[in-house]
């Protein structure tokens, strides 16, 4: 039926589409089960995003200005302009400045935030914007758990706040604590919080503050990462987020030498950039 050349033809096009579905699987089965969290160069701030293995996204905090923006288009699948989850962990301009910018160039499917409020003008520019986005915004409490990927076990855990009104907090205070689980690892994100903070949980959670990786509080200030709280987190891992040259001395001494007394490696976005971990689910690996 079909000539030799054609033949030959064929069976080269059968060998191309095969060796494409192969690599396509290869790739899939790749995407499936790393779950990618980059902490992202936004300078003096903070700005974590979060692709579970079935592609959901989170992203904690935005940093300050617009800086996000091209952060996150190095990290995101190409094209990709959507987000499924925002977190605000408190209403700081180093946290939430940059969410504005986010909501303007996502779609973003739900904003989770602890319900601090502030007078700044950055907040209210945010408040007015999710009001014009319609995004579905809750309160982010402890006891929450926000399942990124169902099938992986991919969950964010809110460990704090844990009472119900925190509107007239100080915002720090009530910064969203929650630890990042997929499978046997793990990352706690304690944004702001003070070591007063620390110590609560400490107090209340003992048993599953142990984490691989520490996102150290507030952008290593003295204020936060307690020796208490690194013993009960024992992170092999610290991450700062702050920016080269700040003006509030951030990482402060007392907290590197904490650290340091407890050998524990650190890795900072001032130094390194954006900082990319990838875990399988038994192990995190951080560049
Ligand atoms: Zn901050």
């Amino acid at each position: 039926m079909f000539k030799r050349v054609e033949k030959k033809y064929i069976a080269f096009l059968v060998l191309i589409i095969f060796v494409m579905g192969i690599l396509y699987l290869y790739f899939i089965n790749q995407r499936t089960n790393i779950m990618k969290v980059a902490f992202l160069d936004v300078g003096q701030g903070d700005s974590i995003f979060i692709q579970a293995p079935n592609g959901a996204q989170m992203l904690v905090d935005g940093g300050r200005g617009s800086r996000v923006i091209s952060a996150l288009g190095k990290v995101m699948p190409f094209g990709d302009r959507s987000i499924d989850v925002v977190i605000g962990t408190h209403p700081d301009a180093d946290h939430i400045g940059g969410l504005v910018d986010v909501f303007n160039m996502y779609e973003v499917d739900n904003f989770i935030e602890p319900g601090a409020t502030s007078k700044s003008k950055i907040y209210k520019t945010l408040e007015g914007k999710i009001e014009e986005k319609k995004i579905p915004h809750i309160l982010g409490r402890a006891g929450m758990k926000i399942y990124l990927d169902k099938e992986s076990n991919v969950y964010f855990d809110i460990l704090y706040p844990d009472v119900v009104d925190v509107s007239r907090w100080e915002t720090n205070d009530a910064s969203i604590v929650g630890k990042l689980v997929y499978g046997n690892t793990s990352i706690m994100l304690t944004a702001d919080s003070p070591t007063n903070k620390e110590n609560y949980l400490i107090y209340k959670n003992s048993k599953i503050l142990d984490v691989d990786i520490l996102k150290l509080g507030h952008h290593g200030s003295r204020t936060s990462s307690s020796v208490q709280f690194l013993k009960a987190t024992s992170p092999q891992l610290a991450i700062i987020s702050a920016g080269l040259n700040n003006s509030y001395g951030h990482p402060h001494k007392e907290v590197l030498d904490n650290i340091g007394n407890l050998d524990i490696p650190y890795m900072a976005t001032y130094d390194k950039g954006t900082i990319v971990c990838q875990s399988n689910a038994v192990k995190i690996i951080c560049k």
